[in-house]
């Protein structure tokens, strides 16, 4: 039993409605999926609610409860998840913030993503570097493209601060207000240090540079997305196994290490799609090897689901079907479980209150009469009805590894 290894394998989104054009089926039901169908087969399943019935799930707070967290306890904004998924040391109580750098002219915000800004910017990262104001420290990483993250590490900061993104262009900047009285040092602190970033860009080369190629300046920074990072109890410590998360999307990555995984980056995964999926599942397999739980995620599901177009959902989850193949070789030694975040029904465009389906399989588990892995066949599973805060302790649960309560 000390021995046993586990999977969490989640597809964002995944859970999704009956679609015509798919004869009324959803895109998982409908998609081609040997692997998970087989899976289901010899397993255990059921449906799953992460946060509770009738809430809909940001994909941050689906995940903190999917990994045993209450994220009404734990959760303030999405800015510390975003920020650690940077590879920002964020710590407990620092305020983060998701930040864009922008291109401002005559107070006016021209474009929000500063041309799309992707070369150079390290000068940027370099020049705002060490700004102290009064006794707050600043920190400014670089995110992919335009993308950055902020923090103010010090005493007497609050999250509840509102942002400066106007959200669309030629508009100003929003003003940064603290809504409760414990944030207006923070408010005022953010308010001067996006002042003095803002001057100390106007003077950088590499503004010069883009305003002489034609191209638009990144010479502001727009915030969005308060929140206190909180101070977690690790994966470690409040299941007794080590963890390793393979993802491509920051947030992920974030709200992982912010539990206490270790983020394996070895793999072409993008976050997005296209992606290699193939490669994902190769490093996930290679970090079962070091950590005794591994969490794998894959994202396209979610776009195509914002997207609305449940032809490519459906072909993608045939894709992520044949690349989680080998998976079947970790069996019956790891126990594997295969869930999403939440629903993103194509016709909604967005998440939804809908439960997704789950499936748990490995040594231990007594399967049911499920055959096939969708939201409708594993309502008929005997995981029957759960929630997102029960998942890791019913993997373990099923792996002899939970403590009696009681005599
Ligand atoms: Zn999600
Ligand atoms: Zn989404």
């Amino acid at each position: 039993m000390e021995n046993r290894k586990f999977l969490l394998f989640l597809m964002d989104g995944v859970g999704d409605r009956p679609i015509h054009e798919l004869n009324e089926k959803t895109p998982l039901e409908a998609a081609k999926t040997p692997t998970m169908d087989k899976l289901a087969q010899i397993g255990i399943t059921g449906h799953l609610h992460t946060i509770g019935r009738g809430i809909t799930p940001g994909s941050d707070t689906a995940h903190l409860a999917l990994f045993g967290y209450n994220p009404y306890d734990v959760y303030t904004g999405r800015g510390p998840f975003e920020a650690a998924g940077t590879d920002l040391p964020v710590k407990p109580g620092d305020i983060a913030f998701r930040t864009n750098m922008a291109t401002i002219k005559d107070e006016i915000i021209v474009d929000r993503r500063a041309g799309r800004i992707s070369k150079g910017t390290v000068e940027i990262e370099e020049a705002l570097k060490n700004i102290t104001i009064e006794d707050v420290e600043t920190i400014f990483k670089l995110g992919i493209d335009h993308r950055a993250a902020l923090v103010l590490r010090g005493p007497g900061l609050a999250s509840d601060v509102t942002g400066n993104d106007p959200k669309i262009e030629n508009k100003k900047p929003k003003s940064i207000i603290g809504t409760s009285p414990e944030a207006e040092k923070t408010a005022r602190i953010l308010k001067q240090y996006i002042r003095q970033a803002s001057e100390i860009m106007e003077t950088l080369e590499i503004n010069q540079k883009r305003i002489d190629d034609n191209k638009l300046p990144a010479n502001y920074l727009l915030v969005r997305g308060a929140g206190k990072a909180p101070h977690l109890e690790s994966f470690q410590t409040k299941y007794g196994i080590t963890a390793d998360c393979v993802a491509g999307g920051g947030l992920y990555k974030g709200v992982a290490s912010i539990c206490g995984m270790k983020i394996n980056n070895n793999h072409k995964g993008t976050g997005g799609v296209p992606t290699d999926v193939p490669s994902k599942v190769k490093a996930a397999m290679k970090s079962l090897e070091r950590s005794q739980f591994v969490f794998l995620h894959v994202k396209g599901t979610d776009n195509f689901g914002h997207d609305n177009k449940p032809i490519q959902k459906m072909e993608f989850i045939d894709e992520i079907d044949r690349a989680i193949e080998p998976i079947l070789d970790l069996l019956p030694e790891t126990l594997i479980c295969i869930t999403g975040d939440h629903s993103t029904p194509c016709v909604m465009k967005d998440h939804s209150s809908d439960p997704l389906p789950v499936l748990m399989v490995g040594e231990g588990v007594r399967p049911d009469q499920v055959t096939e892995f969708g939201e409708r066949p594993t309502m008929r599973g005997g995981l029957g009805h759960m929630l997102g805060q029960e998942v890791i302790s019913t993997m373990l649960g099923l792996a002899g590894r939970v403590h009696k309560f009681g005599a």
